[in-house]
C-alpha cells in the first residue's frame, strides 16, 4: 500500500511517498516560508501519485484532538504566517476530500517511528524528546499517543536554576524554562558561538546535561515510561548522553530501583533511525488512519 508522509517543520518540510512497512520510496525537502509559497510545492511533490493516505507529524503547537472545530489546524506559534493554519484541511482540499490524513505533533511521529520501527520497538510506555531549535516532547501510555488537553509541552516547564548560573533564557514567555535554557538557540545566546563550536566545552555540556536531566528525572517520576529517547540538533553531541544518565541518577536519588535504571545505557538511548524517525512516524500515522 502507498501512503504519502508529511513532516511539517518550522525550516523544512519533508515529504515523501512510502508503505506499511515504513519504507521511504521517494523523498523530497522543502523550505518552509509560508503557506501561500510552502504548501502548493508539497502539492506538487504528491500530485498523481497513488497514496491511499496520508500521515502529518506538525511542529506545534497543533490542535490534535478529534471532533474539536479546529482539529488538524496548526495554533499560536510564533511563526506568524503559519498561525491558525488549517494544514489538514489545506491538504485535503487539494489531495482529496476523502483522502484520510492521520496528523499528530512532530515528536509524537518520531515517537511512533521509534516504537514502531526504531529504539522503543513494541513498548507501550516511552518518550522521545527533541532538543533543538525548540525542545519538545512526545508520549506513548498504556499503547496510546499522549494528547490530553491539548497535548503536553514539556519545553516550557521551569527548571532549577544551576549554581552559578545567572543565564536569563531565551524563552520569549518564561525567560528560564527548559527550552529557554537548553535549546540550541539558547546554548548560542549564553556562549555567542553556535553549539557545534562549543563540542570542546566540557563545562557547556555539563551544564546542557543538568537541564535536561531535570526535565527527563521530571517524566520517569510522572509517565514512568519503558524508554527514553533524546533526538534533536543538540544531542548530536554523543558526550551528552552518559552526562545525562549520571545527572539523572542523581536527581532520583535512590528513590526508585528498576532493571531499566540499573541499565540506564539502555535506558536513556539516541534515536535508533538515523534522523528518518519523523517521517516513517508520519507513514505510520498514515497507515493508522485506514487501519
Ligand atoms: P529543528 O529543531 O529546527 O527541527 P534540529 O533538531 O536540527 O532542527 O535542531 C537545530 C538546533 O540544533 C540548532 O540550534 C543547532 O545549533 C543545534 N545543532 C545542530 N547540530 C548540532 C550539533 N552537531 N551539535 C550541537 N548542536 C547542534
Ligand atoms: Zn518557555
Amino acid at each position: 500500500m502507498l501512503f504519502g508522509a508529511l513532516e511539517a517543520g518550522g525550516t523544512k518540510m519533508v515529504c515523501a511517498i512510502g508503505d506499511e512497512y515504513g519504507q521511504v520510496l521517494e523523498q523530497t525537502s522543502i523550505t518552509t516560508t509560508t503557506p501561500d509559497e510552502t504548501m502548493p510545492k508539497i502539492f506538487e511533490f504528491f500530485d498523481g501519485k497513488e497514496i491511499e493516505a496520508m500521515g502529518v507529524a506538525c511542529f506545534g503547537p497543533v490542535d490534535v484532538r478529534k471532533g474539536s472545530a479546529t482539529y488538524g489546524n496548526i495554533l499560536n506559534t510564533p511563526k506568524i504566517a503559519w498561525r491558525d493554519f488549517p494544514i489538514v484541511q489545506n491538504i485535503k482540499d487539494n489531495l482529496g476530500k476523502d483522502l484520510p490524513v492521520g496528523f499528530d505533533t512532530d515528536v509524537n511521529g518520531s515517537l511512533l517511528g521509534e516504537v514502531t520501527w526504531g529504539a522503543a520497538k513494541g513498548l507501550t510506555d516511552a518518550v522521545y524528546f527533541t532538543i533543538g531549535t525548540g525542545i519538545g516532547m512526545g508520549a506513548i501510555s498504556g499503547g496510546k499517543l499522549v494528547h490530553g488537553m491539548l497535548h503536553p509541552e514539556i519545553g516550557h516547564i521551569k527548571m532549577s536554576i544551576l549554581d552559578g548560573d545567572n543565564f536569563k533564557g531565551v524563552c520569549p514567555n518564561h525567560g528560564t524554562c527548559f527550552e529557554g535554557m537548553a535549546s540550541g538557540p539558547a546554548i548560542e545566546a549564553r556562549y555567542g558561538k553556535s553549539a557545534k563550536e562549543l563540542e570542546n566545552n566540557n563545562d557547556v555540556w555539563n551544564l546542557e546535561a543538568g537541564y535536561i536531566a531535570q526535565a527527563v528525572t521530571a517524566v520517569i517520576f510522572t509517565l514512568s515510561p519503558q524508554k527514553i529517547i533524546l533526538g534533536g540538533g543538540v544531542m548530536h553531541q554523543k558526550q551528552l548522553f552518559p552526562l545525562i544518565r549520571n545527572k539523572v541518577l542523581e536527581d532520583i536519588n535512590g528513590y526508585i530501583d528498576t532493571k531499566e535504571l540499573r541499565n540506564i545505557s539502555s535506558y536513556i538511548v539516541p534515536a535508533a533511525l538515523n534522523d528518518n524517525q519523523g517521517i516513517m512516524g508520519a507513514l505510520k500515522l498514515a497507515a493508522l488512519e485506514i487501519a
